[in-house]
């Protein structure tokens, strides 16, 4: 139903349930969050998430202690593939914990791959047809993260607009868009991205607005966009009016 994130240099959990929340009126039956956790000491942080059925408020008072970092991306879920709990709410993670993917829309084809997948040894955490996605993205042996989103929708029939992390990628997020609206919100030093500008515009009025077969990538200082072949589009942001 609704996705957003945010990449930067502030506190992304508060950042993400405001965002949340701003989504809330189209409607959801649950939410999560996943982020990349703050390095401690020397340990890498890895991807952190918490997700709940029901209210956002409901996801809030779940989150673990210490749910911290500065690059994140959330959902509000409505149901079509799987029922309403927590393990089918979003975001969705693959075998190894290390790709978190949230999705809107219907995969068409998720009960074959899902098939496939499970052949191969694959052991689903969930009965949506998102979860497929993760472990696509995370089966992958593509070198960049953009690669393997791509290489995972090659097989993906139906629509999405979807937000990946990876925790060997910490310093981006990987979007795409096919049926399901995706608008990336420019900042500075900060990157936004939802499906919905009703997200963005308390933060930013510098919208770019994704086509269908188009991907991006969202650095703290830079974004580009380009097809889901990989050749790059432009995407020059427009000023948004809104009356809040
Ligand atoms: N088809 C996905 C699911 O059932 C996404 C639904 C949505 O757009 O919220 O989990």
């Amino acid at each position: 139903c609704g996705i957003v994130g945010y990449i930067g240099k502030r506190d992304v959990a508060p950042l993400l349930l405001e965002g949340l929340q701003r989504l809330e009126y189209r409607g959801y039956d649950s939410a999560g969050i996943a982020l990349h956790a703050k390095a401690s000491g020397k340990a890498a942080g890895g991807l952190k998430t918490a997700k709940a059925k029901g209210r956002v408020r409901e996801l809030e008072s779940r989150l673990p202690k210490r749910f911290q970092g500065t690059v994140g991306i959330a959902h509000t879920r409505w149901a079509t593939h799987g029922a309403p709990t927590d393990e089918n709410a979003h975001p969705h993670l693959d075998t190894t914990g290390d790709v978190a993917v949230v999705h809107n829309g219907i995969i068409d084809n998720a009960s074959e791959l899902r098939a496939k997948l499970t052949a191969d040894g694959v052991d689903f955490a969930s009965e949506t047809d998102t979860e497929v996605l993760a472990h696509l993205v995370g089966r992958s042996t593509a070198d960049t993260l953009e690669e393997k989103v791509r290489e995972a929708l090659r097989h993906i029939e139906g629509t999405y607009g979807i937000a990946v992390l990876h925790a060997a990628f910490p310093d981006r997020i990987v979007v795409a868009r096919n049926g399901s609206p995706v608008v990336l919100g420019i900042g500075e030093h900060e990157m936004f991205v939802s499906s919905d500008v009703a997200a963005l515009v308390s933060h930013t009025r510098q919208i770019v607005t994704l086509d269908d077969g188009e991907m991006a990538t969202l650095k703290a200082d830079d974004y580009r966009t380009y097809t889901t072949e990989g050749s790059r589009t432009t995407a020059t942001p427009e000023t948004v009016e809104y009356a809040a």
